[in-house]
């Protein structure tokens, strides 16, 4: 038997477990089996039966504090102090993170001459989008609601204009906040830019919709999540 899981909390409606569910059915590895793990504290992870594991995917709120109980950590990883997917080996729990590769790997063809981002939000996947533009020489403006950051009330025509890629990472547009999008000029949105949402349901955020109407190109989040979910698979396949 070789297990597979999702850690994190709450977890109502989880893309990975039917995703992986679908993968073994095509793969025909029938002793294999991914559930989701609620777990309400990270201290929960010492409570698993961990026997059989091979791969465990991590999500909000715990891909930080989850390190802690790590053996090994992918120096990505270990820069953006955020783990998303764990390997069970025989020299101990390994940390990655995949989000990276998942935005960079869906952005990367859309980007043209891009140079310069906007992202939205600073928590925890705003680090795994910064990282990836990064990587794909991309400079990047955090907008905050922090007084001690660049603030939404700060962004003008010029801030808009130079920055031709805006990345929505915060929760808004999302369930239980479907009705309310960034606080960001629409109106110096145009057809040059490219505006991506992290959010993958609804399908087309508010955000998203703003964007389209002033013209730009958008993209979702799903994407990025069927990547991040494929990068976990090829570190855990050798073993699987
Ligand atoms: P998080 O750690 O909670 O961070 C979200 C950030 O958004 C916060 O740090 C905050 O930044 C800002 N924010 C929170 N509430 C806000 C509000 N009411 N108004 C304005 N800004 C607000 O969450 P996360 O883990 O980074 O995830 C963010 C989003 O990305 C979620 O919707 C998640 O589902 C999605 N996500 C998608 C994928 C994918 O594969 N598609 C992967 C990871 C995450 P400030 O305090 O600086 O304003």
């Amino acid at each position: 038997m070789k297990k597979f899981g999702l850690i994190g909390y709450p977890l109502s409606h989880t893309f990975s477990p039917s995703y992986f569910a679908e993968k073994f059915k095509q793969l025909e590895l029938i002793d294999h089996s991914y559930k989701a793990y609620p777990i309400a504290s990270v201290e929960g992870f010492r409570h698993l039966s961990l026997d059989h594991f091979v791969g465990m995917n991590v999500t909000i709120p715990y891909k930080e504090s989850i390190m802690d109980f790590l053996n090994h950590i992918d120096p990505q990883a270990e820069e953006i102090a955020a783990v998303n997917t764990i390997h069970f080996t025989p020299d101990g729990l390994k940390g990655y993170n995949t989000d990276i590769d998942g935005f960079k790997d869906s952005v990367e063809p859309l980007l043209g001459d891009i140079k310069k981002a906007l992202i939205l939000g600073t928590g925890g996947a705003s680090k795994a989008v910064s990282h990836a533009l990064k990587l794909l020489g991309v400079d990047v403006l955090f907008v905050s609601r922090s007084k001690d950051k660049l603030q939404y009330r700060d962004l003008d025509e010029t801030i808009i204009a130079e920055h031709r890629l805006i990345v929505n990472t915060t929760p808004l547009g999302m369930s239980p906040l479907h009705k309310q999008q960034p606080k960001i000029p629409y109106q110096f949105i145009g057809a040059d830019h490219l505006c991506y949402d992290l959010i993958y349901n609804p399908e087309k955020t508010l955000f998203l919709k703003s964007a389209q109407a002033q013209g730009a190109r958008i993209k979702n989040g799903l994407q990025m999540l069927e990547i991040q979910a494929e990068k976990s698979w090829e570190i855990w396949r050798e073993q699987a």
